[in-house]
């Protein structure tokens, strides 16, 4: 029986691989059949129109073969997101890698996600519009939580159920404690106020509510402790896209120390 079949999609690029001399491989997250490996013919030969697809967090329509094993095969391409801003930003670009290098970590081939799918492709959208990329990253891991099964609880209290005040998270709880009950667990992970906050409305907010996001640097630093020791935790993956953001906010924090003082009301 003929199981490949002749379809128009939407997908995002995830990432592409030189294949042999001449050939490429492009993963695609597709709306439709989830995540595929498409292979394109000698990709450099001068009138390949798949040429100008071949670039990771490219989001666009697509027609081809979706082979349910094996490579799938693209036809056309048309609506094209081309990601200018995010490949010429070193930092936009280290974000939207490490979003889609999770993406391709979090669930198998094949699966449709719908879910995922529209959040990845409103991320993408954001960071590429010049939203600050860490904001849109640290929205996208929270929410993708749930992908690698876990789903911790950022709302209300795991004890009583308050759900407004100050909160820190307990790993022996899966979930926020409010401040009654911090000494419910000596280990909670002390996450400061700031943090808490902001963790807390990133597990809830949607990409086209998102508007200019100006946080403080200290503020950022303490959103990516809590989420590194969550995604230690839970998920126990090292992306060496991940490593990568690291040295980078290393090294661009003179830059963001100027940032934070013209913002900086407190
Ligand atoms: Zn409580």
């Amino acid at each position: 029986m003929r199981k490949d079949h002749y379809a128009r999609f939407d997908g995002i690029v995830l990432f592409t691989r030189k294949y042999k001399e001449n050939d490429l491989l492009i993963k695609i997250f597709t709306k439709e059949y989830g995540k595929r490996m498409f292979f394109v013919k000698n990709i450099q030969r001068q009138n390949n129109s798949l040429k100008e697809i071949a670039f990771p967090y490219m989001r666009a329509s697509f027609v081809g073969t979706i082979n349910d094993q094996g490579f799938s095969f693209l036809n056309d391409t048309g609506n094209i997101q081309f990601p200018k801003t995010t490949i010429d930003d070193i930092q936009a670009n280290a974000y939207a890698a490490y979003m889609t290098g999770l993406t391709d970590a979090a669930f198998e081939d094949f699966i449709q996600e719908d879910k995922v799918f529209d959040l990845l492709w409103q991320g993408l959208g954001k960071i590429e519009a010049g939203v600050d990329p860490s904001v849109v990253a640290n929205i996208f891991e929270i929410q993708l939580l749930p992908k690698f099964g876990v789903a911790p609880n950022f709302l209300y209290c795991a004890i009583c159920g308050q759900d407004s005040g100050r909160f820190d998270y307990s790993m022996a709880y899966a979930g926020v404690l409010c401040a009654d009950h911090f000494h419910m667990d000596e280990r909670r992970l002390h996450w400061s106020p700031r943090a808490s906050h902001f963790i807390r409305m990133f597990s809830q907010i949607s990409y086209d509510r998102l508007g200019e996001v100006n946080l403080q640097v200290s503020t950022k630093a303490e959103i990516r402790q809590a989420l590194d020791d969550l995604y230690e935790e839970y998920v126990g993956i090292h992306l060496k896209s991940r490593h990568f953001i690291s040295q980078l906010e290393t090294f661009i924090n003179p830059l963001d120390d100027k940032r934070e003082k013209k913002y900086d009301n407190s």
